[in-house]
């Protein structure tokens, strides 16, 4: 028989994900995700277990601006036998932009990981009293402690404030109150507070961290204007570009690609998990990089 008369079935990533085949493949890396300790649902060590059956071998917590859920995840993940890489999402300011720097890798003992973090806690602190005052001014009662309670013992994020305004009514979803009182330019929105992105970069290097630019093609900035945050972002001293964040087009991952190769920066993938129940961010989903990039684990032993 000739071999021609073999006819192969198409093999996707997609489909390789679903028979389990993906697995035997190709290590399952996945850089970013939230657990209750910011934004995110899950506890540290809910998060760990279904990164595992998620078939995950790689995972680092990155929660914002806090450490906090890294050592029951770090115990989770020893029980089951998986790799967690200690990071933190850090918020930062970029010109008149809000930008996340993920860091990698970090050491959690370094003096300065501990000074910034308490720094950004204190701003976190301020920015939600402000949040809250101008919110009271829009009508919305008791959005400060409404989103304190939502937070329970992690830090205090935005999306504690639409849940709370979801849950007393003001708004029909967590996407309406973005719309309209907590996004971009919105009375909620109160990002001056925040460092430099060459500052945040600095602590991240200090504690011998990897920073990674995370999520660019969130910004909604024009390529122009991406390449010049690439560019400032380099010269901070920043190491990695987020190629792969979450769900998104080929075309955009493999525009992202090419700008981390021209910039000579390595590359990184990551769901940005928050919870369960969303294609566009789980776990370990959207983990394959182009093969034209250098991965940010190339030297992690
Ligand atoms: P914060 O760090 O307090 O500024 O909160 C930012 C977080 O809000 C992000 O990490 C997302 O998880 C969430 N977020 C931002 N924009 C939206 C949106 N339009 N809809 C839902 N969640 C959002
Ligand atoms: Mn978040
Ligand atoms: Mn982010
Ligand atoms: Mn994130």
């Amino acid at each position: 028989m000739s071999l021609r008369a073999i006819s192969l079935p198409t093999i996707t990533t997609a489909s390789l994900h679903t028979t389990g085949l993906y697995r035997f493949m190709t290590v399952i890396y996945d850089l970013h995700c939230h657990s209750d300790q910011s934004d995110g649902i899950l506890s540290p060590e809910a998060l760990v277990s279904r990164a595992k059956s998620q078939n995950v071998e790689v995972l680092a917590l990155t929660d914002h601006d806090t450490t906090n859920g890294l050592a029951r995840a770090a115990r989770q993940a020893e029980q089951e036998n998986m790799r967690l890489i200690p990071g933190i999402e850090f918020s930062s300011q970029w010109g008149n932009m809000g930008v996340h720097i993920v860091g990698l890798n970090i050491d959690l003992k370094s003096s300065a990981l501990l000074e910034a973090i308490d720094s950004q806690e204190k701003i976190r602190d301020e920015r939600a009293i402000q949040i809250g005052q101008r919110l009271e001014a829009k009508g919305i009662k008791g959005a400060l402690q409404g989103a304190k309670k939502q937070a329970g013992e992690g830090v205090i994020c935005r999306p504690h404030f639409a849940h709370y305004m979801v849950e007393q009514g003001y708004v029909s979803s967590i996407e309406q109150a973005f719309k309209k009182y907590l996004g971009n330019g919105k009375a909620g929105d109160v990002k001056q507070f925040w460092p430099t992105f060459e500052q945040v970069i600095h602590w991240v290097s200090e504690a011998s961290g990897c920073a990674v630019l995370a999520h660019p093609m969130k910004y909604k900035v024009t390529r122009t204007k991406l390449c010049a945050m690439v560019d400032a972002f380099k010269a901070a001293g920043g190491h990695a570009i987020e190629v792969v964040s979450g769900k998104q087009s080929q075309a955009h991952t493999n525009d992202l690609a090419k700008i981390t190769n021209k910039y000579e920066l390595l590359a990184s993938c990551g769901s940005d998990f928050h919870r369960p129940g969303s294609e566009w961010q789980e776990l370990g989903r959207h983990s394959q990089l182009p093969e034209t990039v250098t991965p940010v684990w190339h030297d992690w032993g």
